[in-house]
């Protein structure tokens, strides 16, 4: 619940340029193989065809008579108007909605090492976060929200915020989504099927039960291995199949895709066209000026942030 309507306070300058910037190498998440030899990587205007522009209709007007006094007014048909489908470089100016990247919520053990920390977020620190979001005014969104105003510009509630996570951890669940219930937030959830119904990560039924709480799942392949490296039926097992399989789950397309370790090329667009989502999401890099949409840039939330590097963050342009 809302209950704080006053303006952020002033806020210092970013002190953890360091840490975005390993972020974005890294890029990791907790599972899957290690990223020691993360290649570098060039984004390059996509030769992607960009969505159907829906033009829309030009109101016909019909002449008005200055001879006849009597003449009766023509009614107005009600508006067919469909949104205009913004370009790409206005979505690519429209992208600065803070998109915050989550793992595992839970509380450091004598075994998390120093730099898996980033992926962890104790508990108390995550709920210190969502409480400041609440008493901020910040209102979470969905990617259809996100979506829908990049593409169309329609409207988004004050101070929008995309809260994700990634994998499919178990405290996701246990940890987190109590927090995001007692403040009627919204999150996204990008899932590797590969871990669903095992021990410490998600259930089948824990996906079924987010997707009819609101909150929306959405892909993040089969294991986790990168796109950059996939050919032949490396896309029908991490991007097809295991689409399919959340959407078996939820009862509905799945639309939205998080590239493991945020890690993307132009070669991957047409696939995940094919397997139709309307967006994916990266981490820290650049987005690709001619396929925004498929570069929406999110940071990851470090549990080793305190507060007010977490407003800093926030504030930062996206
Ligand atoms: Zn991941």
């Amino acid at each position: 619940m809302l209950t704080n309507h006053s303006p952020l306070p002033k806020l210092r300058p970013i002190v953890l340029v360091p840490l975005i910037a390993l972020c974005s190498l890294l890029a990791a998440c907790t599972a899957g193989p290690t990223v020691s030899n993360v290649p570098s990587i060039t984004a390059t205007a996509s030769a992607v065809a960009s969505p159907t522009r829906v033009t829309r209709p030009t109101a016909t007007m019909a002449p008005l008579s200055t001879l006849a006094p009597t003449a009766t007014a023509v009614p107005t048909p009600p508006s067919t108007a469909t949104p205009v489908f913004a370009d790409t470089a206005t979505i690519h100016a429209r992208s600065t909605v803070p998109i915050l990247c989550y793992h595992q919520v839970r509380d450091w053990t004598v075994d998390d090492a120093t730099v898996d920390k980033a992926y962890i977020m104790p508990i108390k620190t995550f709920a210190e976060q969502m409480d400041f979001l609440d008493q901020q005014g910040y209102h979470t969104i969905s990617p259809d929200q996100l979506y829908a105003y990049l593409t169309t510009g329609a409207s988004l509630p004050a101070k929008p915020v995309l809260l994700t996570f990634d994998d499919g951890h178990g405290s996701e669940w246990t940890n987190a989504v109590p927090v995001l219930q007692k403040h009627h937030f919204q999150a996204t959830f990008f899932i590797m099927t590969v871990v669903l119904d095992k021990p410490h990560w998600l259930s089948s039924d824990q996906v079924k039960q987010l997707d009819q709480m609101g909150m929306t799942i959405a892909a993040h392949t089969w294991d986790h291995h990168r796109v950059t490296r996939y050919s032949g039926d490396d896309w029908k097992q991490q991007i097809t199949l295991p689409t399919k399989e959340l959407a078996d789950l939820t009862g509905h397309p799945i639309k939205y895709f998080a590239y493991p370790y945020g890690l993307w090329n132009t070669a991957a667009f047409p696939y995940l066209k094919d397997a139709g989502f309307l967006a994916a999401f990266q981490l820290s890099d650049k987005m690709d000026p001619g396929a925004p949409l498929l570069t929406i840039r999110r940071i990851i939330a470090s549990g080793t942030w305190k507060l007010q590097t977490f407003q800093d963050n926030l504030a930062e342009d996206f």
